[in-house]
């Protein structure tokens, strides 16, 4: 039988929780506070796909969207270090995890003394023999792979890169455990699970845009400019939701796809000190990244993504304009975990991203900048220092009817575009697995 489902917020969890909802015949209505759906996807570059991220690649799917997206080229995996070596990471036509495995052994951006600590520490992960260890979240990363036999250089030149790439911080500042599930996930699991795209396609092309069309078709009602101002409870139940023009919501189930840091402000305090499940929220932070875009007036053959160490941006992805293809190109530069670089000018960071880009892409000649882009996000992701794994809740809150989505919330991934997919279809299939 139809249920109502009261969404708060617009992201990629929401609408992801929406559609799964909508499909199955529930009544559903999804309330954002920004004038446009999308929440945080809305400032990102073209997101970087591995074949391990399962719930986006079925997403797309489900859109129709798969004949854009799979004819696309593998990414060439590239670290630009800071001694100036250029060092690509072989994707092997081989099955995982023998491809990484092959690949770390050929891999010259690790010395051989590295390469064989890490060979040596995967064959014995391998075979569980030591297990990891159990406090694996609770150590930092540097320290771990320290322990493991890898060098300053290694970490520095290879790990620290990959770290901000994937966890959107530097090493010293994340979680071993959460690293090692991920790099695991990443490059050591699924037949072809190493191999990644970045498609030069805005996210609102292949999955925004035809979201949005798929949810106006199925009757989801879509409220913009609408902000949740507070929950209300009675016993073990949400009753209520009030909106800030003072409206007042009710629905079945209810379902937040906020950030943490939204969500507690709708809380009564008594819920907030009462449960640990939300008293933990307030252990999580946010990480800060700064974004400059950059249309050039040269070409690019095709999309590059390069990784650099010792920079004031960790990592470039360059490709060529979808117009302007024989013309022009356009450059994003991403550093994370930085919140130095926040206060400084937009002149500043753009001169600090051309000094980037012309380390990544020597040029003869400087390219001509036809148009600029700068976003600073004090709060972009979620900060996974040692710790933070277990204040991630999982979807079912104390309240019989309230669910919580979001990047942020466990899904086992970092606080990526995987992990929001995740978590609405998660939250979704609580709801569907519900009679009325
Ligand atoms: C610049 C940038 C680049 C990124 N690049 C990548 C990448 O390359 N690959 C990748 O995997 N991930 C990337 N990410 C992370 C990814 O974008 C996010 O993990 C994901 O979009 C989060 O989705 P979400 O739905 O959980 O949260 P959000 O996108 O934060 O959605 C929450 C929504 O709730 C709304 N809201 C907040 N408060 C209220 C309220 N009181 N009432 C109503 N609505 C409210 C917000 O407006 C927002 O729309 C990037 C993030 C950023 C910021």
């Amino acid at each position: 039988m139809s249920q109502s489902v009261l969404i708060l917020g617009g992201g990629i969890a929401g609408l992801t929780a929406a559609l799964s909802l909508a499909a199955k015949g529930h009544s559903v209505t999804v309330i954002e506070q920004a004038d446009a759906l999308g929440g945080r996807l809305r400032h990102a570059p073209p997101p970087i796909l591995l074949e391990a991220h399962t719930a986006t690649w079925s997403l797309i799917k489900t859109l129709g969207q798969d004949s854009v997206t799979r004819p696309l080229r593998h990414t060439p995996l590239e670290f630009l270090q800071s001694t100036g070596a250029r060092i690509q990471f072989l994707h092997l036509p081989l099955p995982s995890p023998l491809n990484t495995l092959l690949g770390t052994t050929l891999f010259q951006g690790l010395s051989m003394r590295d390469r064989w600590h890490l060979l040596s520490f995967l064959e014995r992960t391998w075979e569980q023999d030591p297990p990891l260890p159990n406090d694996l979240d609770a150590r930092v990363a540097d320290e771990w792979l320290t322990s493991i036999g890898q060098s300053e250089q290694a970490r520095h030149g290879v790990w620290n890169s990959l770290a901000r790439l994937l966890l959107g911080a530097a090493l010293p500042q994340i979680s071993a455990g959460l690293f090692m599930r991920t790099l695991r996930r990443c490059f050591l699991t699924g037949a072809r699970a190493t191999k990644l795209i970045v498609p030069p396609h805005g996210l609102d092309t292949f999955l925004l845009a035809p979201l949005r069309a798929q949810l106006d078709r199925m009757g989801v009602r879509l409220k913009l400019n609408a902000t949740a101002a507070q929950l209300r409870f009675s016993h073990n139940r949400v009753t209520e939701v009030e909106l800030a023009d003072r409206t007042r919501l009710t629905a079945d189930w209810y379902l937040s796809a906020l950030p943490p840091q939204r969500l507690t402000p709708l809380l009564p305090e008594r819920v907030v000190t009462h449960y640990a499940y939300f008293q933990q929220l307030s252990r999580l932070s946010e990480s800060p990244l700064v974004l400059v875009r950059l249309h050039l007036d040269h070409p690019a053959q095709q999309t590059q993504l390069i990784l650099l160490e010792g920079k004031t941006f960790h990592w470039i992805i360059r490709h060529p304009d979808k117009e302007l293809h024989q013309q022009a190109s356009v450059v994003w530069a991403v550093a994370v975990g930085e919140p130095t670089l926040l206060p400084e000018s937009k002149e500043e960071l753009v001169r600090l991203a051309l000094e980037d880009m012309a380390a990544a892409f020597p040029a003869t000649s400087p390219p001509r900048v036809l148009d600029i882009d700068v976003i600073r996000l004090a709060s972009a992701m979620l900060a996974t220092k040692p710790g933070a794994q277990q204040c991630r809740p999982i979807p079912t809150s104390p309240f019989t009817n309230f669910l919580v989505a979001g990047a942020w919330t466990d899904t086992g991934w970092p606080a990526n575009l995987e992990s929001a997919i995740l978590s609405g279809q998660r939250s979704a299939d609580v709801i569907l697995a519900h009679p009325a």
